[in-house]
């Protein structure tokens, strides 16, 4: 192995581009960064880290650094060689990327991988595997995965991503290195969609305090005024709420507003994904995709019908997050913390609201709106689980006229 260039162990985080998305991460950056340098990494990684915060980003920005081939480590990450625009890009030869559009991965489906983990790197330097969601595993697909790393082939690394450590077995846990991520400030999410999106500076600010630091959200917020006008629709919701036929009305129309956003959402994205597999191919936008090319485009649109089929739950559980968000800077101004409101936009109405109803009764509509989350969660119809929510937002005086009729 050619030496390891000397780097000190506390060198600052790399300014490599292959970091620059991961907002607010600099000790993650700079633990992996490093690793990345040392030529020589651990085998396998477990990254952890809320929604939103970047998990499976920074598991790819590695991969970027890894296989990068710019000679000194400094400089891994390019962003311009063949090999970081092919990663970035999702179709680099060595980096298989695995995601589930199912509850749970199939336990064939890490089968594969594991027989794919034996061959050598085809053009890379390693063999790399992340599978977002590894929280997703059934036991049994865990002990197959678990025997691999155990046992890991030459030249691989395994990048397992998970909200929480806790949320993967201790067997494999234990096995690997972790990587935290954490929820990043409003402000220095903010300040990536400015600096690297070129987006207004105000908007960027509403955007990151709106999807509560979820970079991927705040950058759609920010972009799309679609978007923007979709979430105001669901967070207004709760407080339009009158009478109990409104519970059933409002139900649909979320259901309907998330479909609408999912759809709308995944189509920016994998038109962005489509330019930038093409720039990476060599193509123009409009070119005809020559033969020999074509299975690229192809894994490509698989692994985009397989995401669009998830999109809808995603964007679901993110309206869930939203009213989550609303009904706490409801609680905020009912027990006058003075915190920064979520929706600070809207801290005019959510006063009177918050005047209108007790603290306790707020909270039972957080609880409401967690318990629909989780129902969601275990493939209750929507329309059900949400009515179900949706009868906790009508007014205290209907609320206290009629208890029980919603149990
Ligand atoms: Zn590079």
């Amino acid at each position: 192995m050619s030496a390891a260039p000397d780097r000190v162990p506390d060198a600052p985080p790399s300014a490599a581009p292959a970091w620059a998305d991961l907002a607010g991460q600099e000790a993650a950056v700079g633990q992996l960064s490093r690793a990345a340098a040392a030529d020589n990494p651990t085998h396998a990684w477990l990254f952890t880290g809320p929604p939103g915060s970047g998990r499976s980003n920074a598991a790819r920005a590695f991969a970027q650094a890894l296989q990068c081939e710019q000679a000194d480590p400094a400089d891994r990450g390019c962003g311009q060689c063949h090999a970081c625009l092919t990663v970035k890009a999702g179709t680099h030869a060595d980096v298989k990327v695995m995601a589930t559009e199912n509850v749970s991965y199939k336990i064939d489906e890490i089968r594969e991988l594991i027989s794919l983990a034996q061959d050598r790197p085809s053009s890379g330097r390693w063999r790399i595997f992340i599978i977002e969601d590894a929280d997703r595993m059934t036991e049994r697909a865990t002990n197959v995965l678990l025997k691999a790393i155990e046992e890991p082939p030459a030249r691989t690394v395994w990048m397992l991503c998970a909200p929480s450590p806790a949320d993967v077995l201790v067997t494999i846990r234990s096995r690997c290195r972790p990587v935290g991520l954490r929820i990043p400030s409003v402000r220095s999410v903010a300040e990536l969609l400015v600096t690297r999106d070129g987006l207004d500076p105000d908007l960027a600010l509403f955007a990151a305090r709106a999807s509560q630091s979820h970079v991927g959200m705040a950058r759609r917020l920010a972009a799309d005024e679609g978007a923007r006008q979709r979430r105001e629709s669901v967070v207004h919701l709760p407080l339009r709420i009158q009478a109990t036929s409104d519970a059933v009305a409002l139900a649909k129309e979320l259901v309907e507003v998330t479909q609408a956003e999912a759809k709308a959402s995944a189509e920016v994205r994998n038109a962005e994904e489509r330019a930038a597999l093409l720039r990476a191919l060599g193509l123009g936008e409009d070119e005809k995709v020559p033969a020999k090319l074509r299975h690229h485009v192809k894994r490509l649109e698989d692994s985009q019908t397989a995401r669009n089929k998830r999109s809808v739950h995603d964007t679901l559980d993110r309206a869930m997050i939203d009213l989550t968000g609303l009904f706490r800077d409801v609680l905020a101004l009912q027990l006058g913390t003075g915190a920064e409101l979520v929706n600070e936009h809207l801290r005019d109405d959510l006063a009177s609201y918050a005047h209108a109803a007790p603290a306790e009764r707020t909270v039972a509509r957080i609880d409401a709106v967690a318990t629909a989350r989780r129902r969601l969660a275990g493939n209750v119809p929507a329309l059900l689980a949400l009515e179900a929510m949706a009868t906790s937002f009508l007014p205290d005086r209907i609320l206290d006229r009629r208890p029980g009729d919603w149990a």
